[in-house]
């Protein structure tokens, strides 16, 4: 584990997003920022390390390969911890509120140098039409895309909690992918 310089937590709360900042942040974000305060990479190139169960693989391998097919951001994938950029993990944490939960490890400036996308697989219930790994597919797309340092966003994609309760989506908006591909 890299030392936790600063390490912020960005949750996705189960019920929607309503208005509440669920960025539990040590200072307020910019006003209108699609990014999440001023995290970011330095690089575009990523290793990740999946560490998924049978329930949650599926799911998780398809939302990063969404980013890494679709952005400019590149994640090669690596069993090694000690040298991963990012962890794509999931369990039953129980009825703890989050769905999902990133967690970043960033200097004081704001360079990410390590980074947690986590799935609550202990919530399972899923739009109408839709099943449970679509929208768990949509929970690590929004853990990945803070990951990368989008905060959440009010389009039709995966930065948009209620898109996703809502059926509309589950994969980030082509407005996520042109941010990504401005910064990267
Ligand atoms: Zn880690």
């Amino acid at each position: 584990m890299i030392p936790p310089i600063r390490r912020l937590a960005l949750a996705l709360a189960v019920v929607g997003l309503g208005a509440a900042n669920l960025a539990l942040a040590a200072a307020p974000r910019e006003q209108g920022s699609v990014w999440w305060q001023n995290y970011r990479w330095t690089k575009s190139t990523l290793r990740i390390m999946v560490d998924l169960s049978s329930s949650g693989y599926t799911p998780g391998i398809r939302a990063a390969n969404f980013w890494s097919n679709n952005t400019d951001i590149t994640f090669r994938s690596t069993t090694d911890h000690s040298i991963a950029d990012i962890s794509l993990f999931d369990g039953n944490w129980g009825d703890n509120s989050w769905r999902g939960l990133a967690t970043v490890w960033a200097t004081s400036t704001g360079v990410i140098t390590h980074c947690h996308a986590r799935l609550n697989r202990f919530y399972t219930s899923a739009p109408s039409g839709k099943t449970k790994a679509w929208r768990w597919e949509g929970t690590f797309s929004m853990e990945l895309g803070h990951c990368l340092g989008l905060d959440h966003d009010a389009t039709t994609g995966s930065m948009n909690g209620t898109a996703m309760s809502s059926g509309l989506a589950n994969a980030p908006s082509s407005s996520n992918v042109s941010a990504i591909n401005s910064r990267y």
